[in-house]
């Protein structure tokens, strides 16, 4: 399968190339070429397949053409070595928990499934120094978490998260710093943005892409976010197998919205999904896009849900196109087309609190701040005859001393993560001037 770039001025490219580059030469997104609807079969037996089998039904569909059957089946089946339960909340209203992977977060997925995908195309060339693959990762703490692990002891790549010194939680910061073997931490004097700095004049500096290969594992990839969509085909059959698939809505906690574009994805391959609902933060550019047709990024705010803390969403581009003949994203049909289908909704911060404190008294489940914004676009929206499912993206323990101070408890911290906790840290200082950070990497 080919893919194109949103940005449709960039050469097309095989999966080989889409998934080490990125992004396209013309800083568009990449786009498979077709979108193949599952046959009925598959939707008529998939209460009574696993986790596993349906994931690779759903990768089969989208890389089937491009990597070998079993060889695409190892690395499904190795990414989800985990469980995605659906968990009743209240009457209607079931959590999809996508937390139940090593850090606790949903992007474990992605990330798991990219390093195998990229472990697949490299490890035919003979590994030596010159093959391996150096993956450039900047963060502001979930990202440089889950990347991390799901490189973790992946041979022929090494990982170097970049990361902004003091500005990172403790629970973050020992995710990424205490792991070893393929994985690097570097702790930049600066902030956030100086991190990714670095990590795009890495990107651009041609004396140090002649000595070493760079890639970086960024979440528009679509070796990241298609994989997602295993997710929903997951929720659809355990569902079903509950007697509650009819009138499905979907609601997903959304930042960059590339976790909601995959579950479209699905939708578009014949996921019958009824509606989604995309639940922002106060960072409600989408939002506003949905009641009005207007696209207007600003500056991010931060809020308690700090990962959905996103003021211009790259992945919006992408459904954009999904649903488009002109990929113009004020279009009035494209709007249309797409508010059949996507409502939305936004919360503040005292909103959210106030949602945490309500459900917890009510049904006695701890949301965490993103899945709180996803449960009560659910409570507020659903209609007479709609069974809702929210996805829950992240472990509440990942926002212990929020969720603790919020609902007055003291939630337990998984063994996974206590885990981290105890392993000691490693990490190479850095300056956030570039000749610093290439002179580290040329040696
Ligand atoms: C990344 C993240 C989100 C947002 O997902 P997008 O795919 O960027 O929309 C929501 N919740 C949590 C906990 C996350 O880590």
């Amino acid at each position: 399968m080919n893919y194109y770039s949103t940005n449709g001025k960039a050469p097309i490219a095989d999966l080989k190339k889409a998934v080490v580059k990125g992004l396209a030469e013309d800083r568009g997104l990449y786009m498979p070429e077709e979108i193949k609807i599952l046959p009925k079969v598959f939707f008529d037996n998939i209460q009574d397949m696993s986790f596993q089998q349906i994931a690779y039904n759903v990768a089969s569909a989208f890389f089937g053409e491009d990597v070998d059957l079993d060889a695409l089946q190892d690395i499904v089946y190795d990414t989800l070595s985990f469980d995605c339960p659906v968990v009743k909340v209240e009457d209607n209203i079931y959590s999809l928990e996508l937390f139940h992977g090593p850090t606790l977060a949903f992007k474990d997925v992605g990330a798991r499934f990219m390093a195998r995908l990229l472990r697949y195309f490299t490890q035919n060339t003979q590994s030596h120094q010159n093959n391996l693959i150096n993956v450039l990762v900047a963060t502001s703490g979930d990202t440089g978490s889950a990347v991390a692990n799901g490189f973790l002891g992946v041979d022929g790549i090494h990982v170097y998260v970049l990361y902004p010194k003091g500005k990172v939680s403790p629970i973050q910061e020992c995710q990424f710093t205490t792991l070893g073997k393929n994985i690097t931490a570097i702790e930049v004097d600066g902030v956030f943005d100086d991190c990714q700095a670095l990590v795009k004049s890495a990107f651009m500096d041609e004396e140090l892409n002649k000595h070493m290969k760079l890639t970086s594992a960024n979440s528009i990839n679509v070796a990241r976010f298609l994989p997602q969509a295993f997710y929903y085909f997951n929720a659809y059959a355990r569902m079903k197998a509950l007697g509650k698939a009819e009138n499905l809505v979907m609601c997903v906690p959304s930042g960059n919205f590339g976790n909601i574009c995959s579950a479209l994805f699905g939708h578009a391959m014949g996921l019958p999904i009824k509606r989604f609902i995309a639940a922002n933060n106060a960072n409600d550019i989408v939002y506003k896009y949905l009641q009005t047709g207007q696209y207007e990024p600003k500056a991010s705010v931060q809020t308690l849900a700090n990962a959905m803390d996103v003021g211009d969403p790259s992945n919006f581009a992408r459904i954009i196109n999904l649903y488009s003949q002109n990929n113009k994203l004020t279009d009035v049909a494209t709007h249309h087309h797409i508010t059949n289908l996507i409502s939305g909704a936004t919360y503040s911060d005292d909103q959210i609190r106030e949602t945490m404190r309500q459900c917890y008294a009510k049904t006695g489940y701890i949301l965490d701040p993103h899945g709180a914004c996803g449960y009560q676009a659910l409570a507020d929206g659903l209609k007479v005859g709609e069974i809702g499912v929210f996805c829950e993206t992240a472990h509440p323990a990942k926002f212990k001393e929020k969720v603790d101070d919020i609902l007055g408890i003291d939630v337990d911290i998984p063994d996974r993560l206590a885990a981290f906790m105890k392993g000691e840290k490693q990490s190479v200082p850095m300056t956030k001037h570039f000749e610093d950070f290439k002179r580290y990497l040329m040696q």
